[in-house]
């Protein structure tokens, strides 16, 4: 028996069968090519396919474990597209004379360099992102990427993969049912992969270093994540001994399954609806299966990433209208595109600016791109026609941007008049409380909405001035913060006041330890990503209102 340790990056048990997998190093030969411009175009080109490749994933990550656990791509988003790394690639096919892939081969290797010289912890494992993005492009530029994950273990068979390092790409993909625990080189708790981990409930030990060594392909171990344990061909009593402790884990998690399809009510009676956050009809599955009171918010802008070009009138009709279809008269809130700042649509070539969180983004964008915008709303008011439809501005900071959208909406329902093309009216009207602006203006707002849906992600990074995207002010940049919640208070309190109704759908809504402070407010619906409802629905059902 070896007792291997590293870090415990994802807490959970896996006793199987070890899969070692031995990376292939992605090395690309140098060589020179004969005409730079050619060269760059190929790099841009692959750069953007690799941008709409990780606005999939993104979709993909926040279907599954929500928004939060899923700003990895974003961050990867904004490596791609950073300017200093395109300049030093566009350099280097210049003045060496060398191919697209050998450029990016050299100055991924550079920046991966960069960040591996850091002190922070945090910016080291920001290095294995480089590495990402550069297998990402080189994929796009031609070269073969790595082996299929799914080849990973054999299929039909189940066990524990090893690594020297998985990619956060790699492990979105990974399959919960076949991995059942991974074991890497490196890492880090705080590396994305190991995030992403966690949040698909996969146990996970990273940097066990110099022990990967140790490792036996085709061994038993067993994967503590709790105390990150790698313990290979264990003595009988201690297989006993987890395997006791596993099942009791497991019954726990199968306490959460129950919850599935039930009504979230407290201890008192309180009727709580809980409500999936979706970014594609393709996330429906799962939002049907847990058996979600309504989607809280679909968010349309990432069906605009997934087409990687506009998306016509008529393909975002269709998407809206199977949701609206497959929830069978229950509510659904489709947020209009909410575009800018961490969330780029690239081929929407927006302007650059100094400070995009505060810049020409969503409903800003969108009021000033009239025709885009029509689309949207004409798509929306078809849509009305075949379910409970909720129409959702983003980013309101003004009474006049909500009469904007009302009067655009009525010029919507004009055009599809005068076409002879069948839409509905019966539709619901309300507005992110995501600015700090909104939610003190509240009691304005609500004679011109139906309903308010306080955004808490948006409203605490610039309620405590602390940008979402950026883990140095993680700590800050949290809704538990005193002003975020005096103004949540003011939002309810204004909406149950003016007869408006009121939902969270920021990551808050998915917080156990906010639950009670939400629904003593007067809180009566949560929306969340459907990774989270299960357990918020069992926090509501343990609850006792006062
Ligand atoms: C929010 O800001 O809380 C929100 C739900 O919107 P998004 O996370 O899409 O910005
Ligand atoms: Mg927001």
């Amino acid at each position: 028996m070896e007792i291997i340790t590293g870090i415990a990056a994802s807490e959970g048990y896996a006793i199987g069968r070890l899969y070692i997998h031995l990376e292939r190093e992605e090395i690309v030969v140098p060589k020179k090519a004969q005409d730079p411009d050619w060269e760059i175009n190929r790099f841009l080109q692959a750069r953007e396919r690799a941008c709409a490749e990780l606005g999939v994933l993104y979709h993909r990550a926040v279907a599954r474990v929500g928004e939060h656990h899923s700003s990895i791509f974003k961050i990867h988003l904004t490596l791609l597209q950073d300017q200093d790394f395109f300049l030093e690639v566009r350099d280097d096919i210049r003045e060496n004379g060398v191919t697209a892939e050998t450029a990016v081969q050299e100055v991924g290797h550079r920046f991966f360099q960069m960040f591996e010289e850091m002190d922070d912890d945090y910016m080291k494992a920001r290095g294995a992102d480089v590495r990402d993005i550069v297998s990402r492009l080189l994929h796009f530029l031609g070269e073969e990427r790595d082996q299929e994950e799914a080849a990973w273990i054999p299929s039909g068979t189940t066990g524990i993969l090893a690594a020297e390092e998985i990619m956060p790409s790699q492990t979105i993909r990974l399959d919960g049912e076949q991995v059942e625990g991974v074991v890497t080189r490196t890492g880090s708790r705080t590396s994305h992969s190991a995030i992403l981990a966690r949040s698909l409930h996969i146990p996970a030990i990273t940097g066990v270093g110099e022990g990967f060594d140790l490792l036996q392909n085709g061994s038993t171990v067993i994967l503590d994540g709790f105390c990150g344990k790698v313990i290979q061909n264990p003595d009988a009593e201690v297989l006993l001994d987890y395997q006791k402790k596993m099942e009791e884990y497991q019954r726990q998690q199968q306490v959460l399954e129950s919850y599935k399809g039930m009504r979230a009510v407290t201890l008192d009676g309180t009727v709580v609806e809980l409500c999936a956050n979706i970014s594609h009809p393709n996330d429906m599955d799962e939002v049907l299966d847990i058996g979600a009171d309504g989607v809280g918010l679909f968010r349309t802008e990432f069906l605009f990433m997934y087409w990687g070009r506009l998306p016509t009138e008529e393909e975002q009709f269709s998407s809206y209208r199977m949701v609206l279809e497959q929830m069978q008269g229950k509510r659904v809130v489709i947020r209009t595109l909410d575009i800018g700042a961490d969330k780029q649509v690239p081929y929407l070539k927006m302007e650059r600016e100094e400070n995009p969180a505060m810049g020409r983004r969503s409903i800003r964008f969108c009021l000033e791109n009239q025709e885009l915008f029509l689309t949207q709303l004409r798509a929306l008011l078809r849509a009305a026609r075949y379910g409970k439809l909720s129409i959702l501005i983003p980013m309101v900071v003004s009474v006049e941007e909500v009469l904007s959208v009302r009067r655009l909406l009525e010029e919507a329902a004009n055009q599809l008049t005068q076409e002879g093309i069948p839409f509905s009216q019966e539709y619901e009207l309300g507005v992110m409380i995501e600015t700090p602006s909104a939610a003190i203006i509240s009691d304005l707002l609500a004679p011109h909405v139906d309903f308010f849906s306080i955004g808490t992600n948006d409203l605490t990074q610039f309620t405590v001035a602390a940008d979402r995207e950026n883990p140095h002010v993680a700590a800050l940049c949290d809704a538990r913060q005193p002003a975020v919640r005096r103004l949540i208070e003011i939002a309810v309190k204004n909406a149950v006041r003016c007869g408006v109704q009121v939902s969270v759908c920021g990551e808050a809504a998915a917080d156990p330890s906010l639950t009670r402070f939400l629904l003593s407010l007067g809180v009566r619906e949560l929306s969340m990503a459907p990774a989270s409802l299960l357990e918020i629905r069992h926090t509501i059902q343990n609850l006792r209102l006062p």
